[in-house]
């Protein structure tokens, strides 16, 4: 298994981070976690087609974790050669995301349908809602899917993905909370969203602090980490994003490494994170 971060961004406009995004390499096929804006040109530069997933999971339905779905229905479907339907998972509410992005897709559907004449199928990505539990489970490959607390959005979940003894986790948004703790156990990597308190506030935007109390930080991040027993804590979606420099990125290290013995990452986009081999 391998983790790719797409996009290291959040929903503020960033030249250098494309919006939340993560791919996990795996003997199932290319697992995608959320498609904010840029998503497949991202894909694209890390060699993934979007003919290429297996399917796309979504954390929740944050407009950030969820801008450029419009493209991933538009392009899988248009530049299928048969139908291959992308299977999309996500909380409660994905179902009628993806019916209204199809809906709002419709003009485009229609032209498209008109022109080519060997398109003569429509998009048509089965959805599957989940609040917990095993979501996925196909050659070696398990997913589990826990509720996180990402209040007052909701319903928000978490998804630990398991391969050869080896084990992903993707946060996505969420304060500290029962259900990560449990995705998190003895855990490989965990790719965490994660904000910072001291320079939100020095900034003092409204607008900006109401972010502060339903997202991590980076202390509570690497907190869940280390009571976890994590191996590797990836910090992504960084509000307010630092320069993609070390020396920009290293208080973020820092404030990580106070409560955390393990490795810590600064996502940039297209950083990859691999795993050894497990045991089974
Ligand atoms: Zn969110
Ligand atoms: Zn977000």
């Amino acid at each position: 298994m391998h983790v790719t971060i797409l996009g290291s961004g959040s929903p503020l406009p960033d030249p250098n981070r494309a919006g939340p995004a993560t791919l996990v390499h795996t003997s199932a096929g290319a697992l995608l976690f959320d498609c904010g804006r840029g998503v497949l040109m991202r894909a694209g530069a890390a060699g993934i087609g979007v003919g290429a997933l297996r399917g796309l999971w979504l954390t929740h339905l944050h407009s950030d974790h969820v801008t450029d779905l419009n493209d991933l229905i538009t392009m899988r479907w248009a530049m299928a050669m048969v139908p291959q339907p992308l299977p999309i998972t996500g909380p409660v509410g994905t179902a009628d995301l993806v019916r209204r992005t199809e809906a709002m897709l419709e003009t485009d559907i229609g032209y498209r349908l008109a022109h080519h004449e060997d398109l003569t199928w429509r998009p048509d990505d089965p959805v599957t809602e989940v609040t917990d539990g095993v979501v996925f489970d196909e050659a070696g490959v398990r997913i589990v899917a826990a509720p996180t607390d990402h209040a007052p959005v909701h319903p928000t979940v978490g998804y630990r993905i398991e391969e050869g003894g080896r084990a992903v986790v993707i946060a996505g948004d969420t304060v500290p909370c029962a259900g990560l703790d449990a995705l998190c156990r003895d855990a490989d990597v965990l790719v965490h969203t994660v904000v910072r308190p001291d320079l939100i506030e020095l900034i003092g935007l409204p607008r900006l602090v109401d972010v502060l109390d339903y997202h991590s930080s980076v202390r509570q991040a690497a907190e869940t980490a280390q009571r976890n027993g994590v191996n590797t804590l990836v910090l992504t979606h960084l509000v307010p994003a630092p320069a993609p420099t070390e020396a920009d990125e290293q208080p973020w290290v820092d404030q990580a490494a106070a409560a955390f013995d393990g490795t810590v990452v600064v996502a940039r986009d297209l950083a990859t994170v691999t795993l050894d081999e497990g045991d089974g």
